[in-house]
C-alpha cells in the first residue's frame, strides 16, 4: 500500500513537470516479490492462461450457491463473478477484473509454497498420522494439488464465516488410512479433495449451510449418518477420478439441508 502512495506521489510530480527525467524512472511496474506465483497482467472474461488457472484455483471457493468455478484456465462468467464476490468479500472494488488490487489481496493471502494463510499441507496430508501424499489412488503430486483446491475453498469458507478458526480434523487419506478410520471405500478423503471440520467458534450447521456458496459439491453434516461431531464437505463435481458422476451431494437434515 505504501509503495502504491508513492508511486502516485511520483507520478503527479512527473505530470506537474513533464521534461523532468524522472517520469522514466517510474515507467516500469514495481515488481512484487511473492514466493508462491506472481501475475504479470490484468485478467478478465476472453482471457486464458495458466495465469488464469493460477487465479481460478484461489477463487473457486467464491462459486457461489450450488456452483463450481473450474480450473480450466479460461475466464469465463464463472470466474468473473467469482472474483467479484472474492472482491467484495475484501473489501475490494468488485469489478469482475483481477488487477493489482486483487493480486496484492491474494499475494497477502498465499504462503509461499502456495496453501492459503490459514491452512497448510500438514493439516491436510495423511490423517492417520503418517503424513505425506502417497498410498492413494492418484498420484502424490495429484492428491497434493487437489488438497491445495480444497484449501483455497476453505480458505473462503472461512472468511465467511468471519475469519474464525476453522479446524481440519481430517484431509487427505491413503487407503490404509481409510480403512482404518472406516471411510467409505471410495471416499473423496482419497483423492485430496475433502476435508472434515470441526468448529468451537460456529455452530456445525453455520459451517454445513455456508460451504453451499463455496465450491464444495460434496456436504456432509449433522444429521447425516456418523456426521454429528463434524462437516464434511469435498470437491467431487471437479473429480474426474472417482467413477462416480459429477454431481452435487449434500445431507445435513438437522441443518435444513436435503439430500439431494
Ligand atoms: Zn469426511
Amino acid at each position: 500500500m505504501r509503495a502504491q502512495i508513492v508511486k502516485r506521489a511520483v507520478v503527479a510530480f512527473a505530470l506537474a513537470f513533464p521534461g523532468a527525467a524522472i517520469a522514466v524512472a517510474v515507467a516500469a511496474p514495481a515488481a512484487h516479490a511473492d514466493g508462491c506465483y506472481t501475475w504479470n497482467r490484468d485478467l478478465y472474461r476472453g482471457l486464458s492462461g495458466n495465469d488464469v488457472r493460477q487465479l481460478q484455483i484461489r477463487v473457486a471457493g467464491w462459486a457461489g450457491r450450488r456452483d463450481i468455478v473450474e480450473t480450466d484456465g479460461r475466464y469465463g462468467p464463472k470466474t468473473a463473478a467469482a472474483v467479484k464476490r472474492f472482491q467484495s468479500a475484501y473489501g475490494l472494488r468488485a469489478d469482475g477484473i483481477a488487477g493489482s488490487q486483487t493480486y496484492a489481496k491474494l499475494y497477502a493471502l498465499q504462503d509461499d509454497d502456495c496453501t492459503p494463510r490459514h491452512f497448510s499441507y500438514p493439516e491436510l496430508d495423511d490423517g492417520c498420522g503418517r503424513g505425506g501424499w502417497s498410498g492413494g489412488p492418484l498420484p502424490s503430486a495429484t492428491t497434493k494439488e487437489n488438497a491445495l483446491h480444497t484449501m483455497w475453498k476453505l480458505e473462503a469458507l472461512r472468511r465467511d464465516l468471519g475469519d474464525k478458526p476453522l479446524p481440519v480434523t481430517s484431509g487427505y487419506r491413503s487407503t490404509t488410512c481409510n480403512r482404518q478410520v472406516g471411510g467409505a471405500s471410495n471416499s473423496q478423503h482419497r483423492y485430496g479433495t475433502a476435508a472434515d471440520l470441526g468448529s468451537l467458534e460456529s455452530s456445525l450447521c453455520d459451517v454445513a449451510r455456508a460451504a453451499r456458496d463455496h465450491g464444495f459439491s460434496g456436504i456432509y453434516g449433522p444429521g447425516y449418518p456418523d456426521h454429528d461431531d463434524h462437516v464434511h464437505v469435498d470437491s467431487r463435481r471437479e473429480n474426474d477420478d472417482d467413477g462416480i458422476p459429477n454431481t452435487t451431494s449434500w445431507s445435513a437434515s438437522d441443518c435444513g439441508i436435503g439430500a439431494g
